[in-house]
């Protein structure tokens, strides 16, 4: 950077600097995210790029977020920026801080009507360059509208004459208009009127220097936009500006707001991103003209006439009273030409969803009638769409909140990761619960006293109004591996539970404060419903309207809707089982359309289609319904259903021509139908490896392993706990065994209804089995049933990893305690094995190298799992486990070998009853129950009986 010799030009950093010297804390961080499009004008769209930087800066008083840039440097100095003029100082003014603002402000505009300014590139000198193309009396005259609406320097000056201007920006005009006298031979304003006009003609050479298109072309500019009507029963109509190529659009936009010209057109900030034209237009009363142009010393006690335009002040955050248009025109400091986009009504629904977290989710994956805002962040591979913290910031952006503050507090594992973990009781101490919460987060090295002094990760985010005021703070105990994904969930706690607010906004204030409790999300409900008031009132109308009308009755009075399993006609899913399933955790991928269908059927209008969509399934990351169906898909088959109407904001952001659809929507009873077809399932990383680097398959080889032992201990009856989409129970009746009566017990439904379809196609076609009965029950092994206890032989594979540790501890207990089994066998990842798994992952020759990156840095071979355990915590529980219940115990395992390190990729223990105890020695258990339910029953004589109970 040069050093200015004869006038020293201070950076904002500079300035920031002198005023608060170290007190000024800038933290950098790094922006990686690429967050959609989401396809409307005015909305922040963020860029996919290479490496994008933005600061923070504390201040003393109040905190500050820059803009996304490419340099380190430039964030502090955009911060910089940024606290300058919310100080409201400018760094561009020669004193920032010494002159009155008065003068300032008569300099400013002395300035703006200089010949030099006429030919700049300043957005406003468009304007003025447009005025000197109106005709007759019109002729070089500026709306003194634009002058504080289109110079940020004029407008922040007039914020420090009066503070209001900020929430009513026609405010500035009344400082703007007392200025002028103190302008004498510069400017003039013609009586009456709110504008301005230099006094001197502007020379001839300079006029044609600076591009006026004298002779307006005959082509003209048809600009979309869209009239908001103040009352809140009329609806947004869409509008043609007729922008001819000379002249000035501000004349076009007054017309259109009935009124005779520029001067009386009031302007809002812009909408949007920092770069975006979009505005709001109003006119200005007869009456309010009059009180701008007064000499009303205290323009505090402004007296507005009209309705306040509930549904325009929602989107800039500004007072707009009357009929309002939105329209994205204007000049930018990119070029003298006139700047224009269509707004479209679709755009308008589209802002309207993209204020609630769910609809920007929605939005961010293009896929407004499927998408949902999923409920846990699982890892940055999985997810689709924008992320969390990307989200919330737009969100706070949107309803004119202060920029979210994210702290990360970071833990030392060392210390508690010592904890002698196999030696903790079942009861949840206070180290089993430490330990339980960086399990939660993946983190745990597994490894115990190989963890280092790596540490992990907390954080609170803090959301705060403009004033700086503290409405929302959310504290997740969890804790991560990763920084990012600390941000990550916890920014998706406050989103959910935003959301929720969102669906129901008249929530009583304690269940507020409730739901916010159960996310650990402490409140300022009186600073939240101060600034979330308007939403309320405005989606409330919004409901009120789709209730009115003839639609089919909707459950949820709400702004989102809930999809519960009664909205939904039972799926007709066609085409032949392939076998190949969903299950949590894996990727699908689908193709989908939704039509808008008349009752009867006489019409039926598409809405919204995608030939590929993938999702991750078990976080809710698609409405309720949709998920529900898919799991009971397989590949290849096609599902159709139809569901009852979401609220109407949601089909008509999703349609290209909201106007038509409304009309049909107002004239006849409609419902969504959904077409789905399953066209790929992805497994979670566990089975791919598993699949790729094992011959046969582990899987294979653990039903294999379970098969040895039937036959030599002759096994008739058989438990398989935790047996999921039965795969165990479904290869077992390929082998000739022993068994005549099969169990299996999960306490997954969708699993349990998997695995009950395939075993009733397999028993009902195989007459070669010596099975005579078969049953699923829908419960928990940690709880006791007597209808578990006794079998030859039990199984649990690949099911103590995905509960808590002490559960896993409690149901060891309990099965060798009350169900006892002569064999039971159970098998776990061994930790040490993953180096391997890991190190050769199939995933890295996939082209996405975010996945690559990521399955390097998940330390467990699933989401899902909660630990994973090495050779010796495994031994430790199951050698303790045996001795305590009179078992005898002989480990081993599948997938590599036992006698190489790291030992097998899934780790065996087999126990066995050493003697059988007296019935009087066996534990009773008081007030036995049957908790479990079934939820499938076969038996070989009666044929399949299937339980009432199966859904
Ligand atoms: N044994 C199966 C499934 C393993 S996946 C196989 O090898 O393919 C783990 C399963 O454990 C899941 O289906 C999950 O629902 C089940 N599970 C987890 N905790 C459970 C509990 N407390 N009671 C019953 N099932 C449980
Ligand atoms: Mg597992």
């Amino acid at each position: 950077m040069e050093i200015g010799v004869k006038k020293t030009v201070f950076t904002p950093k500079a300035i920031i600097h002198q005023k608060f010297g170290n007190k000024a804390c800038y933290t950098v961080e790094e922006v990686k995210e690429e967050s959609a499009q989401n396809g409307c004008p005015g909305l922040a769209i963020p860029q996919k790029g290479p490496s994008l930087f933005r600061c923070r800066l504390e201040l003393p008083e109040f905190t500050v977020v820059s803009d996304i840039c490419r340099k380190k440097k430039d964030s502090e100095q955009s911060a910089a920026h940024l606290a300058l003029k919310r100080l409201g100082n400018n760094p561009a003014d020669e004193n920032p801080s010494e002159k009155d603002p008065c003068d300032a402000l008569i300099d400013r505009i002395k300035y703006i009507f200089t010949d030099e300014f006429l030919s700049s590139l300043h957005p406003l000198s468009g304007h003025l360059r447009a005025a000197l193309q109106r005709k007759g009396g019109l002729y070089g005259l500026i709306p003194a509208s634009v002058i504080a609406a289109c110079d940020t320097k004029t407008s922040n000056l007039c914020k420090l004459l009066n503070t209001e201007v900020e929430s009513k920006p026609f405010l500035a005009l009344s400082s703007i208009m007392r200025a002028i006298p103190r302008l004498a031979g510069s400017v003039v304003t013609s009586k009456g009127q709110l504008s301005i006009q230099k006094q001197n003609p502007y020379p001839t050479e300079i006029i044609e220097s600076s591009d006026i298109q004298q002779s307006g072309s005959p082509e003209n500019i048809l600009v979309k936009a869209i009239q908001i009507p103040a009352s809140l029963d009329e609806t947004i109509q869409p509008l043609t500006l007729d922008i001819s190529s000379s002249g000035y659009y501000l004349d076009v936009i007054a017309q259109k707001l009935g009124v005779t010209d520029a001067s009386k057109v009031l302007l809002s900030r812009t909408i949007g991103k920092a770069s975006s034209e979009t505005r709001l237009y109003f006119a200005a009363s007869e009456s309010l003209v009059m009180e701008l142009l007064s000499d009303h010393a205290n323009v505090k006690d402004f007296h507005v006439e009209g309705l306040l335009n509930a549904r325009a002040n929602y989107f800039c955050g500004q007072e707009i009273y009357g009929d309002a248009i939105m329209a994205s025109v204007g000049y930018t400091w990119r070029s003298k030409e006139l700047f224009h986009e269509d707004v479209s009504l679709q755009s308008y629904y589209r802002m309207l969803l993209s204020k609630i977290p769910s609809g920007n989710y929605k939005l961010s994956r293009e896929a407004i009638l499927a998408a949902e805002l999923p409920s846990v962040f699982t890892t940055k591979t999985n997810w689709r769409g924008s992320f969390p913290r990307e989200i919330l910031c737009t969100f706070c952006r949107q309803h004119q909140l202060s920029e979210p503050i994210f702290s990360i507090t970071s833990i030392p594992l060392k210390a508690s990761c010592k904890l002698p973990r196999s030696q903790k009781k079942l009861k949840v101490t206070e180290a089993a619960e430490l330990a339980t919460e960086y399990t939660n987060g993946g983190s745990l090295n597994a490894g115990g006293e190989s963890v280092g002094l790596e540490s992990s990760f907390r954080c609170t985010v803090k959301v705060f109004s403009k004033g700086q005021d503290l409405i929302i703070e959310c504290s997740p105990r969890e804790i991560y591996k990763k920084q990012t994904d600390a941000i990550q969930s916890a920014s998706l706690k406050v989103l959910s539970w935003l959301n929720a607010c969102f669906k129901d906004l008249g929530m009583p204030l304690e269940k507020l404060n409730c739901s916010a409790d159960a996310l650990n999300i402490s409140l300022s409900s009186e600073n939240f419903l101060k600034e979330f008031a308007l939403c309320q009132s405005l989606h409330n109308v919004q409901q009120s309207r789709c209730q009115g009308s003839k639609l089919p009755e909707s459950k949820s009075t709400n702004m989102e809707y809930t999809l519960s399993g009664q909205d939904v006609c039972l799926p007709n899913i066609e085409g032949s089982y392939s076998g190949v399933c969903p299950s949590n955790g894996s990727l699908l991928s689908i193709s989908y359309s939704v039509s808008l269908v008349t009752e009867g059927g006489h019409t039926k209008e598409l809405i919204e289609s995608k030939d590929e969509f993938e999702f991750e399934i078990g976080n809710g990351t698609v409405v309720s319904t949709l998920e529900g169906v898919v799991t009971q898909m397989s590949v290849g088959q096609c599902a159709h259903f139809n569901m009852n109407l979401p609220p109407q904001e949601f089909i008509l952001a999703a349609v290209d021509d909201p106007a038509r659809i409304l009309s049909l929507l107002s004239s006849e009873v409609c419902c969504l139908e959904y077409d789905v077809t399953l066209l790929r399932v992805t497994e979670p990383p566990e089975e791919r490896m598993e699949q790729a680097l094992f011959s046969p398959p582990l899987s294979k080889q653990r039903v294999e392993y379970a098969v040895q032992h039937i036959k030599k201990s002759s096994a008739t009856t058989l438990v398989d706990f935790g047996c999921g989409s039965g795969s165990l129970l479904d290869s077992l009746l390929d082998y000739p065994t022993s068994l005549q009566k099969i169990v299996g017990a999960d306490l997954s439904k969708k699993s349990l209804s998997r695995a009950a379809k395939i075993l009733h196609t397999k028993l009902s076609t195989k007459s070669d089995t010596g099975i005579k009965s078969a049953i699923l029950y829908d419960g928990s092994i940690t709880e006791f049933d007597p209808r578990l206890c006794g079998f030859d032989i039990g199984t649990c594979l690949e099911v103590i990893e995905h509960m808590e540790e002490e559960q896993a501890c409690l149901f060891g207990d309990i099965a060798l305690s009350y169900f006892r089994p002569k064999v039971l066998i159970v098998s776990t990842p061994n930790y040490e094995y993953n180096v391997i798994l890991q190190g050769s992952s199939p995933t890295t020759q996939e082209d996405d190298p975010e996945e690559k990156s990521q399955s390097q840095s998940c330390k467990f071979r699933n989401h899902d799992h909660k630990f994973e355990w090495t050779r010796e915590q495994f031994n430790h529980w199951a050698s303790d486990l045996a001795k305590r219940h009179h078992y005898s115990v002989e480990f081993s395992g599948v997938g590599g070998s036992g006698d190489v390190e790291p030992g097998f990729a899934s780790q065996i223990a087999v126990f066995k009853q050493e003697s059988l105890l007296d019935e009087n020695d066996l534990p009773t258990q008081e007030n036995s129950s049957e908790h479990c339910k079934v939820i499938w029953e076969w038996k070989r004589d009666d044929r399949s009986v299937p339980s009432s109970t199966r859904n």
